[in-house]
């Protein structure tokens, strides 16, 4: 049965300011309806301000984004790409659409994120091998950022580009700076479901900005400076629209209060369960701070009485929407066979979180009578 939108509880919708309006009523009164345009040039513009970085291009999605962002690094054929297992799977696709091979990084459980120590045994086989990779990709999970630092420090010992994947991270901090702005590119994702959104889009952002100018060529066709359309590079279509680009201003323009109540959403789940023996949430590393993009919790099930599977089929005999945490990459058909380090050898920790973690409703818009529902009806299953 169909159920009508306003009643379900959503895990993430759109939020809209009425910001996003002016923008776009602009573009229409200019008829800069077509792609580039002013909007294009704001966003980024500020995009780049919010996030204290030199630039940033704004394209069609999250994937995009890493997609270029690999050509940027000179990703191709048979190269190897160091990357989260534990993540949505469009942080790899664009590995494949190079002709790369893709290796698996486990988790560890201090922020869920990729675990220094089996990034460390990876880059100790592939030298080994002689098959060192061209980039690594770190993912921060549910606005949680990873552990950037020991990463980094692998990786330039390595002299390896990391990729920060920080499409579920925008407007989240590792001391003191800003997720996405600590690697050589980051990337962010405006799709609907993320903590601001353009309908759909993503972003590069960057210090290098002549890597920057070149993301924006490869996304409008590569195409050379003449007037008669000459081409002597594979390019893309991938450049976003100055209509989308002007949702995006009027997002931005409430990420700061979008993020605080994402956390204050995590507080009131917080609150209710902390006490609960066998339940524990995504923990927040010290000196960073999480948008609580969605909160994410375990269910010891031997503990609660409970499966996380059963509270998300509770939860949906009311139009609640709750999920697994992501399935892992190692774990999914279309990438059987691919190398995977975890955490230790015996101990993949992306398993136990996928087998154990639940996301519960965290929408900036999720009103807390709705919360109440939610954390009232987990509670009720808990008891018994
Ligand atoms: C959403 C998401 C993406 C991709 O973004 P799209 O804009 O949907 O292409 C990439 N990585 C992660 C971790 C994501 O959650």
């Amino acid at each position: 049965m169909v159920m009508p939108q306003e009643d379900r509880i959503f895990l993430s919708s759109p939020h809209m300011s009425g910001n996003e309006q002016k923008y776009i009523q602009e573009a229409f009164d200019l008829n800069w309806i077509a792609p580039l345009g002013n909007n294009v040039e704001g966003f980024e513009r500020e995009l780049a301000q919010y996030n204290d970085i030199a630039g940033t291009a704004v394209v069609t999605s999250g994937t995009a984004a890493i997609h270029l962002a690999l050509r940027m690094l000179g990703v191709e054929r048979n190269d190897t790409v160091f990357c989260s297992s534990l993540t949505f799977i469009a942080s790899v696709n664009p590995i494949i659409y190079q002709g790369a091979k893709p290796v698996f990084i486990d988790s560890e459980l201090d922020s869920w994120n990729m675990s220094p120590q089996a990034l460390e045994r990876a880059f100790e086989d592939a030298k080994r091998k002689g098959e060192m990779p061209k980039a690594v990709i770190v993912v921060h999970l549910y606005g949680q950022s990873a552990k950037v630092d020991e990463i980094k420090e692998i990786c330039d010992t390595y002299h390896v580009p990391l990729i920060e994947d920080a499409a579920e991270s925008l407007g989240s901090t590792y001391k003191g700076k800003k997720s996405g702005t600590l690697g050589k590119i980051g990337i962010f994702s405006f799709n609907g479901n993320k903590i601001i959104t353009t309908s759909g889009g993503g972003a590069l952002i960057s210090e290098d900005e002549q890597m920057l100018q070149k993301a924006r060529f490869l996304a409008t066709q590569a195409r050379d400076q003449a007037i008669h359309y000459q081409h002597s590079e594979l390019g893309y279509n991938y450049r976003m629209s100055n209509i989308v680009a002007g949702i995006g201003r009027g997002q931005l323009e409430v990420l700061d209060e979008r993020v605080n109540q994402r956390r204050a959403v995590f507080e009131r789940y917080y609150k209710a369960f902390k006490d609960i023996p066998g339940i524990a949430f995504q923990p927040e590393l010290e000196n960073s701070r999480s948008n609580r993009w969605l909160t994410a919790l375990t269910i010891d099930s031997k503990q609660t009485g409970v499966s996380r599977t059963e509270i998300i089929q509770k939860l949906a005999e009311e139009n609640i929407e709750a999920r697994p945490v992501w399935k892992p990459m190692h774990l999914q058909p279309l990438f059987a066979g691919l190398l995977y380090y975890p955490h230790e050898v015996e101990n993949s920790v992306s398993d136990f979180l996928f087998e154990n973690g639940l996301c519960l409703p965290s929408g900036s818009n999720l009103s807390e009578e709705q919360q109440n529902k939610v954390i009232a009806m987990v509670l009720d299953m808990l008891k018994k």
